[in-house]
């Protein structure tokens, strides 16, 4: 029997889904927007949840064409100790964040040494510092996923960016799609929440975009992010154009109407803290890439954007939500949040 946790989300067709995504008709899509805050607030009330941001290493094996640091482009990269990964893992919690989001490029180093230090950190920052891990190390083994689970970390984060195979094979360059989606299936199945997330921009259709929401749907992901594509200096997508944020808004939209229940990210990566409050309008829960300034971490989309000013820490977030009647949930209020989703994922 469906234990009635959440309120059950709209059932749209693939055809409506791109009818909202096509609509530029403002009054419509204001109308959207309104009902999506509307939902949204029927479960979180006035309250919004924080990840803190912790990018530890910048190396990756991989050649995603829309990435900054694939492993062709010749940039500077940084692998931070472990001492160095908790002392920001701890600055940010006791700020106030509520989860520890581990985010990784695909190190050969990590997966030379099977994940042994990042597993350290989670002992700490689960045992210790008693705050919930979200990872995020690209595809690993059924082996390491299980570690990962027997550890408790709350959640696997692993973006397909397209569900259209063609496009995710000039994306994710040499990369199987079926063995990343495989990969989350099998972290959920093994009790951890996942993560699933798409890239607007990429020359997807609006069609593409209803497929990977109805995916979304499918696999049962609990947290759902969408972002715009950002061109990244000396990648192969260089000379693209950055979307207007209307897609991404409308998407970030239809994803709080359909699946009520999920943790949708306004996250700080793509156009810093003025982008946030455009997010939370559309339904957005979350506020992620949260990084204390002149810490030496990097974000990803916008890696330096707003960070050593200051601009992505949760006193900024702070201001920003109370002047629109939201407030930062504690991260007992998270914790809670997260066992009712866990519980509901179960009956789904
Ligand atoms: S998107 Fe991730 S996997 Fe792809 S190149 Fe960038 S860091 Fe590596």
């Amino acid at each position: 029997m469906k234990k009635e946790i959440f309120p059950s989300g709209e059932k749209l067709s693939k055809e409506q889904i791109v009818h909202y995504l096509n609509c530029d008709d403002d009054i419509e899509l204001q109308k959207l927007f309104d009902l999506a805050k509307k939902v949204r607030n029927s479960v979180c009330g006035n309250k919004i949840y924080s990840y803190g941001f912790v990018y530890f290493t910048t190396y990756c094996r991989n050649d995603c064409n829309f990435c900054y640091f694939r492993a062709s482009n010749k940039i500077e990269r940084y692998r931070k100790s472990k001492e160095e990964v908790l002392e920001i893992s701890k600055a940010l919690i006791d700020d106030g964040v509520n989860l520890i989001d581990l985010t990784m490029g695909e190190d050969p180093e990590y997966h030379k040494e099977e994940f042994q230090s990042v597993l350290e950190i989670i002992d700490v920052i689960k045992g210790e510092y008693e705050t919930p891990v979200m990872i995020s190390p690209g595809v690993i083994s059924n082996e390491i996923i299980d570690r990962f689970a027997e550890r408790n970390t709350d959640w696997y984060a692993l973006y397909q960016e397209t569900h259209n195979k063609e496009l995710f094979s000039k994306m994710r360059i040499r990369q199987s799609f079926e063995e990343r989606m495989d990969s989350k299936t099998y972290a959920r199945d093994k009790g951890m929440l996942i993560e699933e997330g798409l890239l607007a921009g990429i020359g997807e259709s609006p069609e593409d975009i209803a497929d990977s929401l109805l995916i979304m749907g499918d696999i049962k992901a609990s947290q759902m992010r969408v972002m715009s594509f950002i061109p990244q200096e000396g990648s192969p997508m260089e000379n693209f154009k950055t979307p207007t944020r209307r897609g991404e808004l409308t998407i970030i939209a239809l994803m709080r109407i359909m699946y009520p229940h999920v943790l949708i990210p306004a996250s700080l990566d793509v156009d810093g803290i003025s982008g946030l409050k455009d997010r939370i309008n559309a339904g957005a829960n979350l506020v992620t890439s949260i990084i204390p300034p002149k810490s030496g971490f990097m974000g990803v989309a916008h890696s330096t954007m707003d960070v050593d000013e200051g601009g992505r820490t949760i006193a900024e977030v702070k201001v920003i939500l109370n002047d629109m009647g939201l407030e930062l949930a504690t991260k007992e209020e998270y914790v809670e949040y997260e066992k009712q989703l866990r519980s509901y994922q179960r009956y789904i």
